[in-house]
């Protein structure tokens, strides 16, 4: 029954115009059925896979945009930590800066004692702090206003200030030190007790330590001390730090001065000129204590110079030759 009805053959008319034949075509029926069938197919084919595809491609356009915006918050993240990290070095910086500049503030604060000392304790020469270009006292830095910034860019700031102060306050004291050195190298020489400056401006011996010819007697003498020839008026410096013991005239020491050294030393100056210190007075090395000469028991004009060791005359020349 089935097959019959498919077997069943269907006539299609196929119509022009007038002047052609009207034309049969015999089709048989499951024909007639199945190319709209076919063709319905294929459409609905063409549609579901244009829609698959479509599904593709926008669903790999999200996942592109969902990987886009995932880095581009890792990068946001990542920008956030390092804006975090250098908050947190500019407030560790900050706290550094103040705790080297009270460290160099106290540096200054000592160079002053240490000049004050070199002031109280030197040769009336010594300079002061506030002469000297750069002084601490001056201090200044260029200001920065800071409006409408948060505590992490003022902290910055302030550091950047902080920072330019030490500096100032370095190269003052660098600018001053080695003058203060000087001062204070000469000022440990000019308390240096031992006496080995040369005592006037010749250096020309014209009579050792030591035995000789009495010059007035012309018999053999011991000389207890060095005779140094020069002109009258010459300084004569104390050849070390020590206390006057005696400064008076004698008719064989002529005007003569004796200087009480530590450790049991003394010098002695004789012949000379003037004499410009008085008993008790504390001298320094170097500082002049009188004038050359040729009073009492002399030839002509020379210093005679004499050291004593415990009360008994040495040959000065080691210690002259100390070259101090
Ligand atoms: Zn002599």
């Amino acid at each position: 029954m089935r097959n019959a009805v498919l077997s069943r053959k269907m006539t299609l008319l196929v119509l022009q115009d007038a002047n052609h034949a009207v034309k049969q075509i015999q089709v048989s029926k499951p024909l007639v059925i199945a190319v709209p069938l076919a063709a319905l197919l294929s459409i609905s084919g063409l549609i579901v896979s244009l829609q698959a595809y479509s599904g593709h491609t926008v669903a790999s356009l999200e996942q592109e945009l969902q990987s886009n915006n995932m880095q581009l918050q890792a990068v946001v993240t990542d920008k956030d930590e390092a804006i975090k990290r250098l908050q947190a070095q500019i407030v560790t910086l900050s706290a550094e800066s103040k705790s080297m500049k009270d460290k160099v503030q106290k540096v200054s604060e000592m160079e002053k004692e240490l000049q004050q000392i070199i002031s109280k304790f030197g040769t009336g020469k010594a300079f002061s702090a506030s002469s000297i270009p750069g002084d601490s006292s001056h201090i200044g830095g260029e200001f920065i206003a800071v409006h409408n910034v948060d505590t992490a860019s003022r902290l910055a700031y302030d550091t950047q200030d902080d920072f330019a102060e030490m500096s100032e306050l370095i190269n003052a004291m660098l600018s001053r030190v080695p003058a203060m050195m000087d001062q204070a190298e000469h000022l440990h020489q000019s308390l240096s007790g031992t006496p080995s400056l040369w005592p006037t401006l010749s250096r020309s011996i014209t009579s050792n330590f030591g035995y000789r010819s009495d010059p007035f007697t012309g018999k053999s003498a011991f000389h207890a001390g060095v005779d140094i020839s020069g002109e009258i008026g010459d300084p004569v410096y104390s050849a070390g730090a020590g206390t006057v013991l005696q400064a008076e005239h004698s008719p064989a020491r002529g005007n003569f001065i004796i200087i009480q050294h530590p450790n049991g030393l003394q010098t002695w100056y004789m012949h000379l000129s003037r004499i410009s210190v008085s008993v008790n007075d504390e001298v320094t090395k170097g500082e002049v204590i009188g004038r050359l000469g040729s009073t009492g028991r002399s030839t002509g004009p020379h210093l005679h110079f004499q050291v004593l060791k415990q009360n008994k005359p040495i040959d000065p020349l080691p210690y002259l030759t100390q070259g101090q």
